[in-house]
């Protein structure tokens, strides 16, 4: 008897009536794992890679130029760039650069733009400790670097790890340096150095994990050998300062003009003795920037127009030009309709402006997945686990919901319904118990055009860490997901 024949009645109907999502090995064969674990080791050479928001957009208009796309629009040129022709034409694929710190990647499909576009967005922003704007101080005979948290971070976990420093500065001629300190192996780190134990009783074990490391001593070491000279005063930092005009030819003021942030300095490797996950800086959210990026780059031209949209800011609240909240999206579509139009001359903001109420968008960004360690903190029945696929969330928000974009019940379904037909592993997880805390996403802000706008990310372990876990069977669902999406949807 075979093992459909032995169910009884009510198991072969608690199958068809009930909801739970499935575990990707357990299901999958040897040949669609074989490409998840090579997809996995792509994704580790990008991470690698994309240590900053700048670098990421780097790394995403240098594979969109080695693929054959062309340059649509450029603020750093300030407007559309006539070079690209005015014919534009299914199939025809386009970057659109903002800043060095925002992109769009656009193919043009074959309907009218009009009838809505399919965007699948990320964000390329990650918690780091940003350098003040004037950072290097001397104290004790060592020098130190001042840093200001930029994003969601628990202090402590930034204590006694290697750090390395990127960015650029812009010197006193106006000049742009690129800095990169601490990638390589032959690189120096930096580290903030935490107590010693045996002295922490007062100071720190008896605080609140909140309070015990204050923001004001996130201060990276940076050097100790003064230089010979009785009569400077900081002869380390003067030591610092020596070497730093050497290598990059910059002063002390050019800090202000400058955008240094500190990272991580691991590489991102494989994880558990299957090797079934991948740990790293900055998953939240480059792992969804690069199923977003690579699945416009493998996806075959579809009905509808389609743009994976990298933003910067996310994690500080979206503001600023680079952010979601920026009208760059906007002014964009605006290009390409504009340049889709020029024939017939229809182009007008109320075209424009239905383009994108007619548009869906996919909001990829990474989702709180269950720690076995901190299973309180979520509703299991609403959570998002390691290996079971992309996670759906119709709503992010904190306290009721409170300032979310909750994706109608009818994008959920068609979403839901594409995926189901497409076989792709993906499971619902909201944020957390209600009132256990909350966040949010760019959802909201691409929704402010009308644009119908849902959650589809990444489950991750221990998100917004110097360390964070994700699945490779996750990684490669969201691939296949936002493939999906445009192609199909
Ligand atoms: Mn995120
Ligand atoms: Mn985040």
């Amino acid at each position: 008897m075979g093992a459909e024949e032995s169910k009884t009645e009510y198991q072969k109907l608690e199958e068809k009536l009930t909801y739970s999502s499935k575990n990707i090995w357990e299901e999958e064969g040897k040949e669609r794992v074989k490409k998840v674990f090579a997809y996995g080791e792509n994704y580790k050479d990008f991470l690698n890679n994309a240590k900053s928001e700048r670098l990421t957009v780097k790394w995403v208009l240098g594979k969109a130029k080695e693929k054959g796309y062309k340059n649509l629009y450029d603020t750093s040129e300030m407007g559309p760039d006539d070079s690209t022709p005015d014919d534009l034409g299914p199939g025809d694929c386009f970057y659109a650069l903002n800043r060095g710190k925002n992109i769009a990647l656009v193919k043009i499909g074959e309907e009218a733009i009009e009838d809505g576009i399919n965007i699948v967005a990320a964000h390329a922003d990650a918690p780091r400790l940003d350098l003040k704007q004037n950072p290097l101080i001397e104290d004790i005979e060592i020098a130190l670097l001042k840093t200001h948290y930029y994003g969601g971070v628990k202090k402590y976990q930034w204590l006694n790890i290697p750090l390395a420093i990127t960015g650029v500065v812009i010197t006193k001629d106006n000049k742009k340096v690129e800095i990169e300190i601490g990638f390589k192996d032959s690189d120096p780190v930096f580290v903030i150095p935490d107590l010693l134990p045996h002295l922490a009783q007062k100071v720190q074990s008896e605080k609140k994990a909140k309070e015990f490391i204050q923001g004001e001593s996130l201060n990276l070491v940076a050097g100790n050998i003064p230089v010979k000279d009785k009569k400077v005063k900081e002869k380390v930092k003067l030591a610092v300062l020596e070497k730093l005009n050497k290598d990059y030819g910059i002063l002390e003021e050019d800090f202000i003009s400058a955008e240094l942030e500190a990272v991580p300095a691991a590489r991102p490797r494989d994880v558990g003795i299957d090797r079934s996950m991948i740990g790293g800086y900055g998953h939240d959210d480059r792992v969804c920037v690069f199923a977003a990026v690579t699945s416009i780059f493998d996806s075959k031209p579809a009905k509808k127009t389609t743009i994976a949209f990298i933003v910067d800011k996310e994690e500080i609240g979206s503001d600023g030009p680079t952010g979601a909240k920026s009208q760059f999206i906007f002014t964009l579509v605006g290009a390409i309709l504009k340049k889709l139009k020029k024939k017939t001359g229809e182009y007008s903001d109320m075209l424009l402006r239905e383009t994108m109420g007619r548009s869906v968008c996919i909001s990829a960004d990474v989702s709180a997945a269950l720690n076995p360690m901190y299973k309180e903190v979520h509703d299991e029945k609403n959570a998002s686990r390691l290996s079971h696929g992309v996670v759906l969330t119709k709503y992010t928000g904190a306290g009721g919901k409170y300032a979310a974009n909750d994706a109608d019940a009818e994008l959920v379904g068609m979403i839901r319904y594409i995926f189901n037909k497409n076989g792709i592993y993906w499971q619902y997880g909201g944020m957390g118990k209600v009132d256990e805390g909350g966040g949010g996403t760019i959802a909201k802000h691409l929704a402010f055009y009308n644009t119908s706008v849902i959650d589809c990310g990444v489950p991750v372990i221990g998100m917004h860490s110097p360390y964070e876990l994700i699945s490779k069977a996750d990684l490669y669902y969201a691939y296949l997901a936002y493939k999906v999406f445009f192609e199909k949807a």
